[in-house]
């Protein structure tokens, strides 16, 4: 066992709870488990809790000391956790919440990864009944992803596919702007080129779709509904000036860039005659 899986046990000994990859931590109140679990070197554990407890102060509560991270205590967990006589209070899990996993909506029927950058990824679920839920997620290790973004901001981050969409303007294509992650993934596999950027409609990225988009040519679709209409709107005064050329294709009331794709095809997003919308 080593000094993490037996950390790991302890906790959930404990009265911790997991979600997703992430443990309720015992250093504070809460509802939405922020404390990650890596192994470094020599199997020793790495504690982090986003919320930001000193690690000393988690090992403290939990009834253990330093040493416990680097090398396994003698005893099994179970028994160790029942002689340290600590006592931690976790509350109950919220649904939801920021970066939290809620357990409410169960096992999620399909999941999807959009990675903006090689660390930092949108997490796309969809659940039975059609509930669909999307976090933000981050790389901690070689191979573990923790809730939330903590060392980079959503204005921060590229484009969607910021290169390839690039890629294709350089060599004279239009770009299609739209409004999420799975329409741009649907427009690149039917051979166009598209992006979008992290934070949805209430939040574009003026500075880097003018950043990256200048002098070249856009196709701007929003979703055809309130908070994309007041979207595009702000997009188009940022960029119909910067642009080489810049149009709007409007989708029918209620759908989005995708829809058009699918009812009526590429050629929809390359016949003049649909645009401009507006
Ligand atoms: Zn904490």
């Amino acid at each position: 066992m080593t000094p993490t899986t037996w950390f790991e046990a302890y906790l959930q000994r404990s009265g911790s709870r997991r979600v997703g990859h992430m443990w309720q931590c015992p250093g504070h109140r809460d509802a939405s488990p922020s404390l990650s679990l890596t192994e470094g070197m020599e199997g020793r554990v790495l504690v982090k809790c986003f919320a930001g407890c000193p690690t000393d102060r988690i090992v403290d509560v939990l009834g253990l000391s330093m040493s416990a991270l680097f090398e396994s205590p003698p005893f099994a967990p179970e028994r160790a956790w029942r002689d340290s006589r600590a006592q931690v209070l976790y509350p109950e899990l919220e649904a939801g919440g920021s970066g939290g996993r809620g357990p409410r909506l169960g096992v999620p029927i399909e999941t999807g990864f959009h990675y903006y950058t090689d660390d930092a990824r949108l997490r796309r679920e969809r659940f039975a009944g059609g509930k669909k839920r999307i976090t933000w997620e981050e790389r901690i290790g070689r191979t573990t992803w923790s809730g939330g973004l903590s060392s980079i901001t959503l204005a921060e981050l590229p484009l969607y596919r910021q290169v390839e969409a690039l890629q294709g303007a350089l060599c004279g294509e239009e770009v299609i702007v739209c409004e999420s992650e799975s329409s741009v993934d649907a427009l690149f596999d039917a051979g166009l080129y598209a992006t979008t950027w992290a934070g949805g409609a209430t939040s574009p990225n003026l500075d880097r779709l003018q950043t990256v988009l200048s002098d070249h040519r856009v196709l701007l679709v929003p979703d055809n509904d309130i908070p994309g209409l007041d979207c595009s709107r702000r997009i188009r005064e940022a960029l119909i000036d910067k642009t080489a050329s810049f149009r709007e294709l409007l989708p029918a009331a209620g759908e989005d860039a995708r829809d058009i794709l699918r009812t009526a095809g590429t050629e929809a997003f390359r016949n003049q005659s649909f645009a401009p919308a507006l």
